[in-house]
């Protein structure tokens, strides 16, 4: 069975660690870079990516995580987690680094400040059983993909029909919102089968 490590820096890793425990998957929180090269997958946590990037200079695991993901290290990001797997990003904080690993440009709180937080029914190519009730919080959104990177998931309704919210490319997953806050496992069902090799 792989281990897969939660980036500890700041955000709701508690969250992602309880539901792949949940999942029956030794998981552990990742703070230190000798932590990272104990793990066969990274989940990158919601929370706030200028702080959670400035943190991960401080503590010596930028270049690290870049390294081991530009080798092939599965990662997976939620909301902030997706802002920081993006090799391009919009409305960022002047000089925000991402450790980057999917070709896409992602826009920061792009849902806007009247919409901060809402759910949505989203369905997910490769998720089985229905839509997700997916949870957006100061979300943002992918503007735009490169050919590598596949679609997964998309708002279906509303003014914000059409918008990209859920990306994959290789072994790296990507989500704009929460499946840590919700009790719905599916998600990181897939991203633990793709930690296996299996999805
Ligand atoms: N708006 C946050 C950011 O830019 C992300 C919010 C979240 O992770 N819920 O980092």
């Amino acid at each position: 069975t792989p281990t897969i490590g939660v980036l500890a820096l700041q955000g709701d890793t508690a969250e992602h660690l309880r539901v792949l425990e949940g999942l029956g998957v030794p998981a552990r929180p990742v703070l230190r870079p000798e932590e990272l090269d104990e793990v066969d997958g990274l989940v990158l946590p919601g929370g706030e990516s200028t702080t959670m990037s400035k943190l991960a200079v401080r503590y010596e695991l930028m270049e690290p995580m870049r390294k081991r993901i530009h080798e092939g290290l599965p990662a997976y990001g939620t909301c902030a987690g997706m802002i920081l797997l993006a090799d391009h990003i919009l409305d960022g904080a002047a000089d925000q680094e991402t450790v980057g690993g999917i070709d896409m440009t992602v826009r920061r709180n792009a849902f806007g400040r009247q919409t901060e937080s809402f759910e949505s029914p989203i369905e997910i190519e490769g998720v089985d059983g229905g839509p997700l009730d997916a949870v957006f919080i100061r979300a943002p959104w992918v503007e735009s993909v490169g050919a590598d990177v596949d679609v997964i998931g998309q708002v279906t309704r509303g003014e914000r029909a059409g918008r990209i919210v859920a990306v994959r490319q290789g072994a790296l997953l990507a989500t704009s919102f929460h499946p840590e806050l919700t009790g719905d496992a599916r998600i990181h069902r897939l991203f633990v089968d793709m930690v296996k090799g299996n999805a």
